[in-house]
């Protein structure tokens, strides 16, 4: 067993040891609950004032670096993220438990991000857009926010917080982490590659501790002036409503219940891959899981038993074990949800058709397994069909038409990721028009976001913004406009035009 990394803060460029007063908590492996990955400090509010300071004096200048050279500093994190890619990979897999290919594919996305949000640096562009007076020119540019709080989850430990550091940091903010109990080493990791960068002291600083503690302290300092949060939908209802009091900028991704669509005219087979790498790629702990299976009444018997047959074939394991295809529920507490959505699903009238338990097998009673579950006789408004279970338990809901499957579809509070399977053009494209959600795939799975493109969902799922692609720059800047009236004379708009 390896000795448990030891994670402290990073303020204004320092690794700050834990005091000896601090309390000291631990991540372990979700397979293996013995093994401490790592330790962390149990942050206080002072912590999060000394980040937020430094983070705060750290902007005056920052923002005035030529964004193309912050941008080198992002481009550099991107190489260093490729030569570290395996050892993130297998801290991943130690930390929070999804399997490696699974966890190569979290890292690669941090290394594409990088990539892409460094290539901003050259444009961040803005307008140019012809004035009604003579004589007076007009522009937009793209402005910093200030200090940003990052406040995001364990599931894409490496990925997610790239999403948010890189083009935060390319736009001319400064930034604090504050990752989720279950990743402290990954984050600690990831922060160590943005300090071997070079970035200047109180660009990226790093706090560790627990969510309603410096979670929330950050989200009501008075000096941070833009909170982006990934997590649950309770979470980000709380932090948007301090965000709303105290004025802050707040960019929320919470939670989804995805469907995918089954129709009668589609490639059955590809349909049943789509469905299982979506319902148990990550054990269902990601938030464009399918979590809905919605099939048309006359292909349904025979798609259940193509997904049952492989669903009884995924290999339940430690996810660096590389033959396991489905790992670890991430804690203690996550598997008993888990397990209580099963109950609940059965209380309400759906069978079990696989899984729908704790893993019994003797090698497996060290982590926190649970079978890949297929729940069959789900009606549309029960909880299961209705809540976000986080974890690989798929519904199976059968559908008459295309129109009701929309319409079941669309029947949730969420709206992230969709998708249909199709060989109909017609439809695909109804499809594309009516479903109410911020991603839609035709013939591939809810889950496979590539980073040049908006992420995020409607409904209680986001609050408009739309993390990744250009779209992430409406969340780190605001707009300027600019008039530059070279007249000599004043000029009154709406009024000396029309004289
Ligand atoms: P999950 O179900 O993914 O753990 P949470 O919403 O509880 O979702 O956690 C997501 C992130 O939000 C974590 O980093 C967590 O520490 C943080 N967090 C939890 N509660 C709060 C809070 N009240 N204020 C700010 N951040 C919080």
């Amino acid at each position: 067993m390896t000795t448990p990394l030891i994670c402290n803060n990073y303020i204004n460029g320092q690794w700050k040891s834990a005091a000896a007063t601090a309390a000291i908590l631990e991540s372990r492996n979700p397979a293996n609950k013995h093994e401490v990955v790592a330790t962390f400090v149990r942050s206080t509010t002072a912590d999060v004032d000394a980040a937020v300071a430094a983070a705060r004096q750290a902007y005056r200048s920052w923002r005035l670096v030529p964004a193309p050279a912050r941008a080198e500093y992002i481009f550099k994190v991107g190489e260093l993220l490729g030569q570290h890619k395996e050892e993130l990979a297998h801290l991943i897999s130690r930390e929070m438990g999804k399997p490696l290919l699974e966890a190569r594919g979290d890292v690669q996305e941090g290394i594409d991000c990088a990539f892409y949000s460094a290539g901003e640096g050259r444009r961040l562009f803005g307008q140019t857009v012809p004035s009604e007076m003579p004589n007076k020119f007009a522009m937009t540019v793209r402005m910093p926010i200030g200090v940003c709080a990052l406040i995001t989850p364990w599931n894409f430990p490496i990925a997610i917080p790239c999403w948010k550091i890189m083009p935060a940091l390319v736009c001319g903010n400064t930034v604090i982490l504050k990752p989720a109990e279950d990743s402290p080493a990954c984050a600690t990791k990831l922060v160590e590659i943005f300090a071997q960068a070079g970035l200047p002291p109180g660009v990226v600083n790093l706090v560790h501790g627990i969510g309603e503690e410096v979670g929330r302290a950050l989200v009501e300092h008075p000096n941070v002036d833009l909170v982006s949060f990934t997590g649950s939908s309770e979470t980000g209802a709380q932090v948007g409503a301090i965000c709303g009091r105290t004025h802050k900028r707040v960019c929320l991704e919470m939670g989804g219940k995805n469907a995918q669509i089954v129709m009668e005219d589609a490639d059955l087979q590809l349909a049943v891959d789509g469905a299982v790498w979506g319902a148990f790629g990550t054990a269902g702990q990601r938030c464009t899981a399918t979590s809905r299976l919605l099939l048309h009444r006359e292909i349904k018997e025979k798609f259940t038993a193509m997904l049952k047959e492989r669903t009884s074939k995924l290999r339940l394991g430690a996810g660096t074990d590389p033959h396991t295809d489905v790992g670890p529920i991430v804690n203690e507490k996550q598997l008993q949800r888990v397990k209580r959505y099963v109950d609940i699903a059965r209380q309400e009238g759906a069978t079990v058709l696989i899984g729908g338990e704790i893993a019994a097998e003797e090698q497996l009673q060290n982590g926190y397994f649970f079978q890949p579950t297929i729940l069959d006789n789900v009606e549309p408004k029960m909880r299961v069909a209705q809540e976000e279970i986080f974890g690989p338990v798929v519904a199976l809901i059968e559908v008459n038409s295309f129109e009701e499957a929309i319409a079941v579809l669309n029947d949730t509070n969420y709206g992230l990721s969709s998708s249909i399977y199709t060989r109909d053009i017609n439809r695909a494209f109804a499809a594309i028009r009516d479903i109410e959600a911020g991603i839609t795939y035709i013939n591939g799975p809810t889950i496979g976001a590539e980073v040049h493109l908006p992420f995020g969902g409607v409904k209680h799922t986001g609050n408009g913004h739309r993390e990744a692609g250009t779209t992430a720059l409406d969340i780190f800047t605001e707009w300027k406009t600019v008039y530059v009236d070279f007249s000599g004379s004043l000029q009154r708009a709406q009024i000396d035009n029309r004289g």
